[in-house]
């Protein structure tokens, strides 16, 4: 199953109807434009020239049988393949440099040999991953520049090729959508965008019943993480560590304050992204720690 580029949402919503629907276990492939739906091919086409009712196209949404409120939606990464180009910008009064931003300025990166040539020093080696993914919300739309507890527009640098992804599944079908690629992005996301490039993400979806995960949750290079989203960077980072504090206590059984000592002791409070109008911050948590628990991820 292949779902084009141009079956894309700029919203995630229980409303949209799904540009194919799979069943669980099924391998998709998105195609997916760059989050100025490709509209900045070259440095003189500059971020004010774009529609803002453009931004962040996520390619989908994809409807997966049987997936029914309550249940969790698994999403492996297989696959993250990259255009030859992509892009950044810089935007005055955005992002954490808003005031020394000063222009408008587009920088065309090239990306060649697993390479993004930024200029004629640096190449920074490709390390694709998904900016905007996740599920319809339970109430209203949520434009796909925002992330949440559905997930959408975390710009989280550790869902790559290898990651799983655990979604809550809010209305039946869960209506998976994804896009806004990054060659290569700090955490941060500092000026607002990382290398943005097209491209196309192979994924396997799979319905998990009865799953009891702290959603959006994370699983990556031998690590298990929280991902949170809110208002300031602090709510953020203390709600990423409240909800893995809380999964020590009910799926690990381990006491609260030696879940804290644990926390405190192993695992590394990150940041994603701090340019979105949501702030999202992770938590990093060893996998062999919740193995030694006897904690196994589905
Ligand atoms: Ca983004
Ligand atoms: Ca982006």
């Amino acid at each position: 199953m292949r779902i084009a580029a141009k079956d894309h949402v700029f919203a995630l919503s229980s409303a949209h109807a799904p540009a194919a629907e799979v069943e669980s276990g099924s391998v998709v492939t998105f195609e997916t434009m760059d989050c100025f739906a490709n509209g900045l091919a070259c440095a003189d086409q500059l971020f004010s020239s774009i529609d803002w009712n453009e931004i962040n196209p996520a390619t989908g949404p994809l409807a997966v049988r049987g997936a029914l409120p309550g249940d969790v939606l698994k999403v492996e990464i297989l696959d993250i393949r990259l255009a030859e180009q992509g892009v950044m910008v810089t935007v005055p009064g955005f992002g954490v440099l808003d005031r020394e931003m000063v222009r408008e300025t587009t920088k065309i990166v090239r990306v060649e040999g697993g390479k993004a040539v930024l200029n004629d020093r640096i190449e920074l080696p490709v390390a694709p991953m998904i900016g905007v993914i996740g599920v319809a919300p339970k109430g209203d739309p949520i434009v796909t520049g925002t992330p949440g507890d559905h997930g959408g527009n975390m710009d989280c640098k550790r869902i790559v090729k290898g990651a799983s992804l655990y979604l809550p599944v809010n209305v039946p079908g869960a209506l998976l959508a994804l896009g806004d690629l990054h060659a290569v992005m700090g955490d941060g996301e500092i000026v607002v965008c990382g290398v943005e490039i097209a491209g196309e993400v192979d994924v396997r979806v799979s319905v998990l019943k009865g799953a009891v995960l702290p959603t959006p949750f994370l699983a990556e290079g031998g690590r298990l993480m929280t991902i949170a989203s809110a208002e300031t960077l602090d709510e953020a980072a203390a709600e990423a560590t409240r909800r893995m504090h809380r999964f020590l206590l009910e799926r690990l059984g381990i006491e609260s304050h030696e879940a804290g000592m644990l926390l405190s002791a192993a695992a590394d409070l990150r940041v994603c992204q701090v340019v979105d109008p949501l702030k999202t911050a992770r938590v990093e948590l060893p996998a062999w720690i919740a193995e030694r628990y006897g904690f196994r991820l589905d």
